[in-house]
């Protein structure tokens, strides 16, 4: 830390991200990404042109990315914005909905980035902690007076709650924003996206980068009520009006055309999530019951960071998380049906060197 930095930083822990390994021998099922390659239309909208023109300005209104995504959503263009990964639409709704008088709310074991963004914008956090099984109980959230953030799918531990619930929850506070991260929802999981017309504190927030297979292009999106939207358009403007890149906005922009090709990677994903959690449980692993595209799991005779180190050794990589409610499990992406036989065949030599 240098003595320039304002003391208000000193004490900001920020985002640590999965390992992205130069060496890509390693079996990577770290960062739950797509195994999968972008549609082919993807590939087609990168041309040579394309590149040629990079000397130009993306277009700030992103509008062929946002028309599209309305139109895959059944939505009007002014209900959607389109960010640098979702995690920016994320930052969006922290400088926007909260501040030193409405703070935020979201649970003990979530995704990492909320703590971060909240610490980051000197905003108060609580955190409401899981049940005892690791699940979002909706009555914790029943008139908390704060922004609140779920990730549903949850993360790390894939446990979904029903519309039903996000709904009441949604209700039950009808003075503060209720942003729902839909990272995960094409694995498993019921969008809240049809109630959007319904509710104008309703925000939902979906990436590129999960099911979209487009991780390293940083797409993502909000949705919600013009007015939510036109809130974070004003975040983006005074922030960064070409917040997407034209390479991205083309990517984007010709992964929504071709549904059926994504349908078939989350169907395979889906499908080898349950036959991978069934493998593992039957080698006496313990497993949350994920919707996403990884799994949560633990094992009795295994201690959570020395699996994930012992594995890492065996060129496997798995994530590990230190906080110590989890701290006995793994979170393992799912990739394809050969990545996940190189798992269990790692794991299975573990478990009989185990003492
Ligand atoms: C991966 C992830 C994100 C961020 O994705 P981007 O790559 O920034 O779009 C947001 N929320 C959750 C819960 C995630 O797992």
């Amino acid at each position: 830390m240098s003595r320039f930095l304002s003391p208000r930083f000193a004490g900001l822990s920020p985002y640590v991200p999965g390992e992205q390994p130069r060496d890509m021998r390693y079996v990577k099922l770290n960062t739950n990404e797509s195994p999968f390659p972008p549609a082919p239309g993807v590939m087609k909208a990168i041309s040579r042109d394309e590149v040629a023109r990079l000397n130009l300005y993306s277009d700030p209104t992103a509008r062929a990315l946002e028309d599209a995504i309305a139109a895959w959503a059944g939505l009007d263009p002014a209900q959607v914005i389109a960010t640098n990964g979702s995690d920016e639409a994320l930052a969006f709704s922290f400088q926007a909905f909260c501040d030193a008088n409405v703070g935020c709310c979201f649970p003990d074991i979530s995704y990492g980035f909320y703590r971060v963004y909240a610490q980051l914008y000197g905003i108060d956090a609580l955190e409401v902690p899981l049940t005892e099984d690791l699940r979002i109980d909706p009555a914790d959230y029943a008139r908390v007076g704060r922004t609140i953030f779920l990730a549903n799918p949850n993360a790390p531990t894939g446990q979904t709650l029903g519309r039903d619930a996000v709904e009441g929850i949604v209700r039950a506070n009808p003075e503060r924003v209720v942003v729902v991260d839909e990272a995960y929802i094409a694995f498993g999981g019921e969008s809240m996206v049809p109630l959007i017309g319904t509710y104008p504190n309703l925000l939902v927030i979906q990436t590129f980068s999960k099911a979209r297979n487009l991780a390293g292009a940083r797409i993502g999106y909000a949705v919600g009520q013009a007015s939510l939207i036109e809130d974070l358009r004003a975040m983006k403007y005074s922030f960064n009006p070409y917040n997407l890149n034209r390479l991205s906005i083309l990517a984007g922009t010709a992964a929504m055309m071709d549904e059926a090709y994504y349908q078939e990677c989350t169907t395979a994903i889906a499908a080898t999530r349950d036959w991978a959690a069934d493998a593992l449980a039957a080698r006496g692993f313990m497993l949350t019951d994920s919707k996403a595209n990884f799994v949560f799991a633990r094992h009795p005779r295994l201690d959570g960071y020395d699996y994930y180190a012992r594995l890492k050794a065996r060129g496997v990589l798995v994530r590990h998380f230190g906080a110590p409610r989890i701290r006995d499990y793994v979170r393992i992406t799912i990739g394809t049906r050969d990545q996940m036989e190189n798992l269990l065949a790692a794991t299975d030599a573990i478990l009989a060197e185990a003492p």
